[in-house]
């Protein structure tokens, strides 16, 4: 196996079309994987050594809106400690696998091994993120709901390097969620998780955004919840409210980890806690709550 290690975007591009290899981030699922056999890359392109990657950066225009940029190789932990970032993607952040897993692996390696349970992909949802992907040829933009396709499966084009993930500044200052239940408290994989991001005022709901992980073949929008929510008082929302159209939205297997009843079961619940959690992040703040 040939292992290369470039020292910036353009150079890993090119390596990459010219070598038809794979990336390397934090190996803490590729390693897993070339261990077991089942990818075994003729060409590794170790993106470590970009520091362009790396680090959250902001970018307001003139309104005092604009972006905020995540370098793809940004470290689960990094993340999990940004008070800059919004308290979904920290707390989906805090909540992967251990220490160790967490200072390697990174938020590009999270999107694109793509597996439905990744704790970042619904609070990426949820705050509107884009990524960008950038090859030998130039960038293309993609909505982090048109990302995904299947479990491990994106649009990504083999020869395309996640580059970074941009949010919109709108989405950072709402206050938002994340909730997640495994079968043990460290290291365990998500059974389901769940993300919540929305504006309120004078108590009501608006721009509502519900995402769900582990409960259909990709992360999930829950698009018909989120008309359910909007216009409602945030305090005086019931559990069995969410029931019917979170219940409707979501297809959860049979598997390893839990069975579909129960994962419909958590699914509701969970939503209702994050709910709850920025209702809490609201009473506390008041008008203008926001998460970062
Ligand atoms: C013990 C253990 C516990 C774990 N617990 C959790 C958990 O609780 N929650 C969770 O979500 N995940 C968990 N994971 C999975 C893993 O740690 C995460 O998915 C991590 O974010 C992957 O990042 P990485 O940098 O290590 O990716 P890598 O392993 O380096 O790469 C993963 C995949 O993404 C591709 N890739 C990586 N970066 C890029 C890029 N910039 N552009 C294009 N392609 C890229 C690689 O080619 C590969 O296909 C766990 C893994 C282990 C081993």
């Amino acid at each position: 196996m040939r292992y290369l290690k470039p020292s910036s975007v353009s150079e890993a591009a090119s390596l990459l079309e010219s070598s038809q290899g794979m990336i390397l981030a934090g190996g803490t699922d590729m390693c897993v994987y070339m261990a077991e056999g089942f990818c075994s890359p003729e060409t590794l392109i170790d993106l470590t050594g970009i520091d362009a990657l790396r680090g959250i950066q902001i970018n307001r225009d003139d309104h005092e809106a604009g972006t905020m940029i995540i370098g793809a190789c940004t470290t689960i932990a990094e993340i999990a400690a940004s008070e800059e970032l919004p308290t979904c993607l920290r707390q989906g952040a805090q909540a992967v696998g251990s220490p160790q897993i967490r200072n390697l692996g990174t938020i590009g390696g999270n999107v694109c091994n793509a597996s439905p349970c990744g704790d970042t992909l619904a609070p990426l949802l949820t705050l509107d993120a884009q990524f960008v992907l950038r090859s030998a040829g130039g960038t293309r933009t993609i909505a982090s709901e048109n990302f995904f396709t299947g479990p491990k499966k994106t649009v990504r084009k083999p020869n395309e390097i996640l580059e970074s993930i941009e949010l919109p500044i709108a989405s950072c200052g709402k206050v938002s969620a994340f909730r997640m239940i495994g079968n043990r408290n460290g290291q365990a994989i998500s059974q389901v998780n769940a993300s919540v991001c929305l504006a309120i005022a004078d108590g009501r709901m608006s721009d509502v955004r519900v995402a769900v992980g582990s409960v259909a073949p990709i992360p999930l929008r829950l698009v018909e919840l989120e008309r359910f929510l909007t216009g409602k008082d945030i305090q005086g929302m019931s559990l069995t409210e969410l029931r019917e159209p979170v219940l409707e939205a979501i297809r959860p297997i049979n598997d390893v980890r839990s069975s579909a009843k129960y994962r419909q079961e958590v699914t509701v619940a969970l939503v209702f806690d994050a709910l709850a959690d920025c209702a809490g992040q609201y009473s506390r703040v008041g008008e203008g709550a926001s998460t970062c």
